[in-house]
């Protein structure tokens, strides 16, 4: 008798947590239809920044690949020249890759920038097909126009 009240106390419990859950929002996203919120702090996607008046932020350095705990990101520097000049430093990046594959999206890299040139944005969809797909390369990472990757260009760093 006394498993009987313990069953039936149980079921009772149950359909008490059903009843109050019924009518509230359902807390699923219906993925990939509706985008997942992401937090203002989120690291996503690397970008590569302009300033405002189109000029390159990064001066290759190669400060983001020293503090890279997993030595995802590749740099080869150039100079600028009155001719050819690319960002206000002496030199810019004439190759920057990023392997996705091996990041782990700590932000040490836009940490470490003196420049506020790479920064990490809030897109997660990053699948890809092949191990080449996940090479981000500079015209992968670089903004289209300066403010594109959604950071103010006229910042400070
Ligand atoms: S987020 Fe971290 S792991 Fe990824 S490239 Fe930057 S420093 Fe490397
Ligand atoms: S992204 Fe920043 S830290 Fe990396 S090479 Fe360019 S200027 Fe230096």
């Amino acid at each position: 008798m006394g498993r009987l009240w313990q069953q039936t106390a149980a079921l009772v419990r149950g359909l008490l947590v059903v009843g109050r859950y019924a009518l509230r929002r359902p807390v699923t996203t219906q993925y990939p239809d509706e985008k997942t919120r992401v937090e203002a702090r989120f690291k996503g996607r690397h970008w590569l920044t302009r300033y405002a008046d189109g000029l390159e932020r990064c001066v290759g350095c190669e400060l983001c690949v020293i503090v890279c705990p997993s030595q995802a990101i590749y740099v080869k520097a150039a100079e600028n020249t009155p001719e050819h000049q690319v960002s206000k430093g002496e030199r810019y990046a004439e190759e920057f890759q990023i392997n996705m594959l091996r990041c782990i999206f700590c932000g040490f890299c836009e940490e470490a920038c003196p420049t506020g040139a790479i920064v990490l944005g809030h897109e997660y969809e990053l699948a890809a097909y092949s191990r080449e797909a996940m090479i981000y390369t500079k015209p992968m990472l670089t903004e289209p126009y300066p403010g594109a990757s959604g950071r103010d260009p006229r910042r400070e760093v």
